[in-house]
């Protein structure tokens, strides 16, 4: 599966990018070393990057705790290729290493300190950045055509998929909670990540760039903006 996505990769960036190899085999070793690990990553952790080897370590284990984790498993949900979204988070990795002054991540991934919020912070500015990378070396692939194209339409169709998937999940295990706009739905878990249903919403809409892909995220940042209706969010008044 690691190995598939990282030829999905390798097919979409440009012949002039730095681009992945396995780490694990032997003579591949142009590029920037991709490494399969098991435990060494938070539980739902999937990747990181580390400037100390200058590589990406993989865990691609987590991945059924990652989906469970952020779209629950009910029968609504579309069927989603694990490599192709592996490929996604790969590309958004090559924009951190493209991108980002220092490579290691400041903050823990997943790291939930900070609650729910929507400060603007380095770490998260760093984040918007690689999924712009990946959104427009996917762009930039569909426009090739060709084995380039094909690959990065792959994975446009595997984000429409996670974007349907985090929509339905919101609407159909936490109704009240859409209804109520709840923080813990629409604003971002952290300081170190902006809300991945956000970010995704914002991808397909730099990729395709549709009535549709804009209405989606526009109608979205209306709910995330508005902040909570109800008073379960309230702090106490002081007086
Ligand atoms: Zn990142």
């Amino acid at each position: 599966m690691l190995l598939a996505a990282i030829d999905l990769v390798n097919d979409i960036l440009p012949a002039d990018a730095q681009k992945f190899s396995a780490g694990w085999v032997p003579g591949q070793n142009s590029g920037v070393p991709v490494y399969a690990v098991r435990s060494q990553l938070g539980p739902t952790e999937i990747m990181s990057t580390f400037s100390e080897c200058g590589c990406v370590v993989v865990q691609a284990s987590a991945l059924d705790a990652w989906f469970a984790d952020k779209v629950g498993t009910g029968t609504a949900l579309l069927t989603i290729e694990p490599a192709q979204i592996l490929a996604y988070m790969l590309l958004h990795e090559a924009g951190h290493i493209a991108r980002d002054a220092a490579v290691a991540d400041a903050t823990e991934a997943g790291s939930t300190q900070g609650g729910y919020n929507l400060d603007e912070t380095v770490q998260k500015q760093r984040e918007e950045d690689a999924d712009e990378f990946a959104a427009s070396a996917i762009k930039l692939g569909l426009e090739a055509g060709g084995d380039r194209g094909y690959a990065a339409a792959q994975i446009s169709l595997a984000l429409t998929n996670l974007s349907w998937n985090l929509t339905a999940h919101r609407l159909l295990d936490d109704f009240g909670g859409t209804v109520l706009r709840k923080p813990s739905l629409f604003w971002d878990r952290g300081l170190s990540h902006p809300n991945l249903e956000w970010r995704v919403l914002v991808v397909n809409d730099l990729i395709a760039g549709t009535d549709t892909t804009h209405k989606l995220l526009t109608e979205f940042e209306a709910a995330r903006s508005q902040g909570t209706d109800g008073i379960l969010w309230q702090a106490p008044q002081s007086n």
